[in-house]
């Protein structure tokens, strides 16, 4: 099977899906940064489920990553990816840094409210750097539907908001985590681990889990202080946060009334790499 095209300007990209909308097919688009695995695979056949076309973004976005974060070593494999999407996607739309952020760029989409803890508090200017280029992709590709993972709840729950506030005629699909068969949630970092540390992330999600079953027989804090202990002795450090949230706010909860959703979320450093995993309690 052929791969799709890729376009590079929002010029072709638009003339692309208006000829789909001339025709009377919905568009779904899944943004990403690239080095695409199953996870990213599966958000675009949920795209082909609901929509008979699929676009895929491909865009290493420098406004996300901290001057201190891997951007420049962040794994660019343009032509594995197009590969991998032969069959699945429609096209690709893979525009350059200058075409996204010409020179004089000057505006910024910030989200209040989830953006706050967690993700927000570790890397300031992360969810500011994401809402500014999902809000552009949104405008440049306008899809019926754009697939997010749940892989990055704050973030699903940021782009969710941001749609909301500002009227984005685009329903925002959450999917859920895609883990390896040991239960590691996929992720395009994990490549930076060794062995060992593979062995070691993947036992992150067994401890989650059993957390999550704990916590609302227990009180939280004892709960989460076990888990955190749990998770040094097991090598990963330093655990950024291992916390229960309200799922759409991300409002910390120290309780959980019964009945009443609640996620919890976890950050740490293994080597590398700094894994994040989050289930539903
Ligand atoms: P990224 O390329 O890491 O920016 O991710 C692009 C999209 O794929 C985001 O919506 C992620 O949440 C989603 N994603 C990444 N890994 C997974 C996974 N293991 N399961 C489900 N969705 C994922």
């Amino acid at each position: 099977m052929q791969p799709p095209d890729t376009v590079r300007t929002v010029a072709e990209l638009r003339a692309r899906v208006a000829a789909w909308r001339a025709a009377g097919e919905r568009i779904a688009l899944v943004p990403t940064m690239g080095a695409l695995h199953e996870g990213h695979l599966a958000l675009v056949r949920a795209g082909r489920e609901r929509a008979e076309r699929a676009v895929v973004s491909i865009f290493v976005n420098p406004k996300q990553f901290a001057p201190t974060e891997d951007f420049d070593a962040y794994p660019r494999v343009a032509e594995k990816d197009r590969a991998a999407l032969a069959g699945l996607a429609d096209l690709v739309f893979a525009p350059g840094v200058n075409d996204m952020y010409p020179p004089g760029f000057a505006t910024e989409v910030t989200v209040a409210g989830p953006s706050g803890g967690f993700e927000g508090a570790a890397r300031p200017g992360h969810f500011a750097g994401v809402a500014t280029v999902v809000a552009k992709l949104l405008i440049q590709c306008a899809p019926d539907c754009a697939m997010f993972g749940e892989k990055d709840w704050q973030q699903l729950q940021v782009v969710t908001r941001m749609a909301r506030d500002l009227d984005l005629p685009v329903e925002i699909v959450p999917h859920p985590t895609v883990r390896d068969e040991a239960g590691l949630a996929l992720s395009s970092r994990n490549a930076y681990l060794s062995p060992e540390q593979l062995a070691i992330a993947r036992k992150l999600n067994v401890v989650l889990s059993r957390v999550a079953g704990e916590l609302r027989v227990r009180p939280v804090a004892e709960v989460l202080a076990e888990g955190r202990a749990e998770l040094e002795r097991l090598g990963f450090g330093p655990i950024d946060y291992l916390a229960v949230a309200e799922p759409e706010s991300l409002t910390p909860l120290d309780v959980l009334a019964p009945g009443r959703p609640a996620r919890l979320l976890a950050a740490a450093r293994l080597g590398p790499v700094r894994l994040l995993d989050n289930m539903a309690v």
